[in-house]
């Protein structure tokens, strides 16, 4: 995907995203480093796990990582050579429960297609393991709740990669909307995505992505009228249009979508995989705006408010501040801003926006 917009636009700002860690981290995060890092193992070494996590995880103060699973022998002598991995600590994705008996591995992030985050979670919480995993958590309702009942069996913590929720600039935009700085929020615009390049990728095939650009970069724009209203949607209407019915033979290309909060807040939405230059979000208030344009990318996101002031946080590493941040819920066994339950609950929107297309009719949500 080297040559793929996404990439660029994700890594437009990558000399901000390789400057050391800035003031992102706060809290807990930032005291001192525990007496043991945690051990994180990498499940999927594609492009988010080899070009931002694991560059992230030699930022983390509590984390480290520990352990790659994949099933490219490859891939696994290269990362053995460059990160300096045991060979006990390599693992194919049949050979995953063997890390019970591993106790440098604490942490399983997984970071395969969405279809295949189930299987490569319920391995890890089987074999003992805290789980973390991209989004979206997975393709179905069914699919996530077995996810999120299985790593509560295990009595482990299962966590959500929406890295926008450590995001600086995200957060102050929440922090405008919670204390009404601009006046109440009354429209939410986000919009997010991308010109898709090679159409023989997984995204496009239904049956490993679970959807098309909804389920990849939809999800964002979703997370943030949740992030923004504090609310949860009671109201979806949705449609679709596809330019190219070939290349998009199996999942959406562009979904516009409309939603309804408890407060009267109102949200309008597009997700593409047909263009690029939609990546922001802005709120319309009683007394003016504000919005991020970008929003989502990597770093750099920056926006403005309608009094002129420069919303521009310089930010550390969304990756690095995601995983300290599940390693010391962890380490003082406090529950994740990004549980699972999130993640599930995304995808049963996510369902309803595909359900109104299907029925042609807005979806009243329970
Ligand atoms: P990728 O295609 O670059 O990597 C996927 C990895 O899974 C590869 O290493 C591949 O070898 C492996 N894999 C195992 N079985 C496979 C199969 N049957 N088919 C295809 N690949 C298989 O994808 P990516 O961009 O790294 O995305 C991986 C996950 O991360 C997805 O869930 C995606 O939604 C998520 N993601 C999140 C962000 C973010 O900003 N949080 C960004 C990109 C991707």
């Amino acid at each position: 995907m080297s040559h793929n917009p996404r990439r660029q636009f994700l890594t437009k700002s990558a000399a901000l995203a390789a400057m050391p860690l800035l003031g992102g981290l706060t809290g807990s995060a930032l005291g001192q480093a525990p007496a043991r890092k945690l051990g994180v193992a990498l499940c999927g070494l594609g492009n988010l796990a080899t070009n931002q996590i694991a560059p992230a995880l030699l930022k983390t103060r509590n984390c480290r990582l520990a352990g790659i699973v994949t099933g490219t022998p490859s891939k696994a002598e290269e990362w053995k050579k460059k990160y300096e991995l045991p060979a006990r600590s390599i693992y194919d994705y049949k050979t995953m429960q063997r890390m019970a008996d591993n106790k440098d591995i604490d942490i399983v992030y997984v970071v395969t297609p969405n279809a295949m985050h189930l299987e490569h979670a319920l391995a890890a919480a089987a074999a003992g393991k805290h789980v973390f995993c991209e989004k979206p958590l997975e393709i179905s309702v069914e699919r996530c709740q077995q996810m999120v009942d299985a790593v509560k069996k295990a009595g482990k913590l299962l966590g959500v990669g929406y890295r926008c929720q450590f995001e600086a600039n995200n957060l102050e935009c929440v922090r405008l909307a919670k204390e009404k700085v601009l006046g109440d929020v009354k429209i939410i615009d986000a919009n997010f995505g991308f010109a898709m390049g090679d159409p023989t990728q997984w995204r496009l095939k239904r049956d490993l992505a679970g959807g098309g650009a909804l389920m990849d970069v939809g999800i964002y724009c979703l997370q943030t009228t949740m992030m923004l209203t504090g609310e949860r949607p009671v109201w979806i209407n949705a449609s679709e249009v596809k330019t190219d019915a070939v290349k998009f033979r199996e999942v959406d290309e562009t979904i516009m979508w409309q939603t309804k909060f408890p407060s009267g807040v109102v949200a309008n939405c597009t997700s593409t995989y047909s263009a690029n230059g939609l990546q922001g979000f802005r709120a319309a208030t009683s007394r003016g705006w504000f919005g991020l344009d970008p929003a989502y990318y990597y770093s750099g996101n920056r926006g403005r408010r309608s009094d002129g002031t420069e919303i521009n946080i310089q930010v550390a590493d969304q990756f690095a501040l995601e995983l300290e941040d599940f390693a010391d819920c962890i380490l003082n066994n406090r529950p994740t801003r990004v549980p699972g339950e999130m993640g599930l609950q995304d995808v049963k929107y996510l369902t309803a926006i595909y359900e109104s297309i299907k029925k042609g009719r807005p979806i009243t949500l329970t």
